[in-house]
């Protein structure tokens, strides 16, 4: 009878939703109550241990009287004999409570007090462990337990083991599950290799995102597959065998993936043992390509130039200086600055790029070593070795094409590039390639034609010359050695002489008088030619005043450089002349050559403008060897034009330059322009001159340049004779 009702409260429990949920708690709860009220219990507590078995935790507990002890953890260390007739012999039974030592054992630490006689614990274990205890109480002494409650105690303590069993196989289930799945969403890259196989057991979807390669294709294969393994084999295999010795490993290696695109793996790998003994390796890898990008864009900043992303100069010196053959290439703007400080520096930029993109497409077409920008307005690139570097079409096309004009805003812009051309293997003994493209640049820039300049010896020497002119120039310049001398203007039609241009000459300590031709250049280009004009402007301006004190009648001729005429000063420091000498109006002539002063049209205009107003005549000079345009000359208040002497020099022979002078006479006069023909030498040249209505001549037919007190000789000798006739 009572084994059946037994069985029933069994079946009972093993039915019961909590149980089969494998839900421990309301598995305890519900068999406390239970146990209690079949067995006729004064209370049914049920306990779970730590692993260690140092404390036990409270589940549930069920009492028929109201003396509920409070249900706490306990520290359950010093209990050793206890746990083990557990752990040995499934439960304690304990008639006499107080008198059995494990009970008591386990009594000090949280039963005492209670007034338990008799008490019944039962091991809850899984697999032999012990996981918890099932405690039955009686208060009273009713005797020793019965086997049947023992029995029935054993099994219900077998339904609690399951329950728990299940309930840690739904947990273990749920932890796995929550692993994995923090795996799948992972950025990182999880892999598990087994490493007896060499078979990849699970690999997370981040893999395929970095590899480009299907996580079917590699997920279950074998490691082989990977990309790393394809492409540093032996490296790979290396590894494979460090991870069997049980070390870890780590590294990273530039792959690159089935589209071609580079990355970075950075990758570690710990080895370890399955329960079940099985060699493993966890390998977490991530793409580090970004890291690399950041260097990358730090040496590129470092070694280019931000504006027209070349490298900078620093970059090509360096390549320059491990280059052995090739030709290098230097592009300079000729007037850069200059239209800088006209159109703004945003305007100079949009220039600055444009430049870079033709040399970078030309680079890409003639295959160019290097190219750079190597100053503001500097560019350098480095060419193959040419076989005829006087005869390398490809300078001339580079040329050209750096030359055709840009639009920058709505205006149309013509970039005037000087090049230097060296020829690396030959200077190699002369001078570093850098050094000759520079001084070969000077010159390409002064070139009439084409700015280009090919390097050559003579060039250094010609450019100590210019060095030793430049010195001796400040020298000059303290010491007083110039002298201007006056070369006289003849009117054609009165045949009065009507003006003079004041000529420098350079009375050198050493190498007697020099002209101008030999040293106005170098002057120019140190920029002395700013104090070497100021004093011929000054001069020029005294003698002048002389002239108009004794009443001689001629207009002054002075010659300015463009770096003088655009350089800022020359407004005020002709004004304040003007005042000084008070001279009269339009008899201080301003020359500038033509080349110069299409330099910078705009600025150009309007100082001519300017000086018109101050009563100063403007001159083009050497007129017909630049490319004039009709429209500019319409557009400055010119008052006069000076025909070259190239052409007046074969005026008699040449038709072409008879036709060139006709049509600078005619077009001088539909504008108005008053005319002087330069470097007449011959009466026939003055008759054809004189012919055409030109109005003025000057040249060596009536006298060269002559210092002052000759001059005025000259002038008074021809009035003289002009008197007597
Ligand atoms: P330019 O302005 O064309 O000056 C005329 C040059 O032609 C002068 O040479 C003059 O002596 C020369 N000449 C005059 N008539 C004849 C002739 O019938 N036949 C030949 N073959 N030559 C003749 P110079 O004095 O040697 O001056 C050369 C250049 O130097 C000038 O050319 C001018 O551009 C520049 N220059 C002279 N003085 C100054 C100056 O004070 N400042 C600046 N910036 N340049 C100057
Ligand atoms: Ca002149
Ligand atoms: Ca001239």
């Amino acid at each position: 009878m009572k084994q059946r009702k037994h069985q029933h409260l069994v079946e009972t429990i093993v039915n019961s939703p909590a149980k089969m949920q494998g839900n421990f708690r309301e598995t305890a709860e519900l068999i406390s109550e239970l146990l209690c009220q079949h067995l006729v219990l004064d209370g049914v507590s049920i306990w779970r241990y730590n692993l260690d078995l140092t404390r036990q935790y409270a589940v549930s507990r069920f009492a028929l009287n109201d003396d509920v002890y409070q249900l706490r953890d306990v520290d359950i260390s010093l209990c050793p004999s206890y746990l083990n007739t557990l752990k040995t012999n499934r439960y304690i039974d304990a008639s006499d409570a107080a008198s059995d030592p494990r009970v008591r054992e386990i009594e000090s630490c949280w039963l005492s007090g209670r007034g338990v006689k008799s008490t019944l614990d039962v091991a809850i274990r899984i697999n032999g462990r012990l996981e918890g205890v099932l405690c039955l109480e009686r208060a009273n002494s009713r005797g020793i337990w019965h086997d049947s409650e023992i029995y029935v105690a054993c099994q219900i303590a077998d339904q609690l083991a399951l329950t728990l069993a299940t309930q840690q196989g739904y947990e273990q289930q749920e932890i796995l599950s929550l692993f994995q799945s923090a795996v799948e969403q992972s950025d990182y890259v999880t892999m598990l290799v087994n490493l007896n196989s060499e078979r990849i057991e699970y690999i997370n979807p981040a893999h395929s995102k970095m590899s480009g390669i299907a996580r079917e294709k590699v997920q279950g294969g074998s490691v082989g597959n990977l990309t790393f393994f394809n492409q540093y084999p032996e490296q790979a295999q290396l590894l494979l065998t460090q991870l069997r010795e049980g070390k870890p490993v780590s590294g990273e290696v530039p792959l690159t993936r089935p589209d071609g695109k580079r990355y970075y793996l950075k990758y570690h790998a710990t080895p370890f043992v399955t329960q079940r003994g099985n060699l493993y390796a966890l390998v977490h890898s991530e793409d580090n390509t970004q890291p690399h990008l950041y260097q990358a864009e730090l040496e590129r900043l470092a070694w280019c130039c931000g504006l027209t992303g070349l490298y900078n100069r620093t970059h090509f010196i360096q390549i320059l200086e491990r280059t052995m053959e090739g030709v290098l290439v230097l592009v300079d703007l000729v007037g850069f600055k200059r239209f800088n400080d006209t159109y703004g520096h945003d305007q100079g930029d949009v220039m600055l790029i444009e430049m870079a993109r033709r040399i970078r497409h030309f680079g890409d077409i003639h295959k160019a070593i290097e190219i750079a920008r190597v100053g503001s307005d500097e560019f350098a690139l480095l060419l193959a070795p040419s076989q005829q570097l006087g005869e390398d079409a490809r300078i001339e096309k580079l040329y050209e094409q750096l030359k055709a004009p840009l639009h920058i805003g709505r205006e149309q812009v013509d970039p005037k590039p000087a090049l230097a051309v060296v020829d690396i293997a030959e200077v190699a003994d002369i001078i570093s390639p850098i050094a000759g493209a520079d001084i070969a640049v000077q010159y390409a820039k002064k070139k009439q034609g084409n700015n280009i300049q090919l390097f050559n010896s003579a060039l250094v020497s010609a450019f100590h010359q210019d060095s030793e002119i430049e010195r001796e120039l400040h020298v000059a310049i303290r010491g007083r050695q110039f002298e201007l001398y006056y070369q006289p203007l003849r009117d054609l039609q009165t045949q009065q002489y009507i003006g003079a241009e004041a000529l420098i000459r350079w009375h050198h300590p050493k190498r007697g008088v020099l002209y101008p031709g030999s040293f106005i250049d170098v002057a120019e280009q140190s920029g002395l030619i700013g104090h070497i004009g100021s004093w011929v402007l000054e001069a020029a301006c005294k003698q002048l005043n002389l002239w108009q004190h004794h009443n001689i009648n001629l207009s002054m001729h002075v010659n300015v450089s463009a770096r003088q005429f655009f350089g800022g000063h020359l407004y005020e420091q002709v004004w304040q002349l003007l005042t000084r000498y008070r001279l009269k109006p339009r008899t201080l002539i301003l020359e500038i050559t033509e080349t110069e002063l299409m330099e910078d049209v705009i600025h150009a205009t309007n100082m001519c403008k300017e000086l018109s107003e101050l009563g100063v005549g403007l001159a083009i000079d050497d007129f017909g060897t630049g490319y004039s345009s009709m429209r500019y000359l319409k557009q400055f208040p010119i008052s006069k034009i000076k025909i070259d002497r190239s052409f007046i020099s074969d005026l008699t022979v040449s038709r072409e330059s008879q036709e060139i002078v006709s049509a600078i006479i005619a077009m001088a006069k539909a504008l108005n322009i008053s005319l002087t023909a330069e470097g007449v030498e011959t009466c026939e040249q003055e008759e054809f001159l004189s012919g055409c209505d030109c109005h003025q001549a000057q040249g060596f037919l009536y006298s060269p340049a002559l210092r002052s007190p000759e001059f005025n000789e000259f002038i008074n000798l021809e009035d003289k004779l002009r008197d007597e006739v």
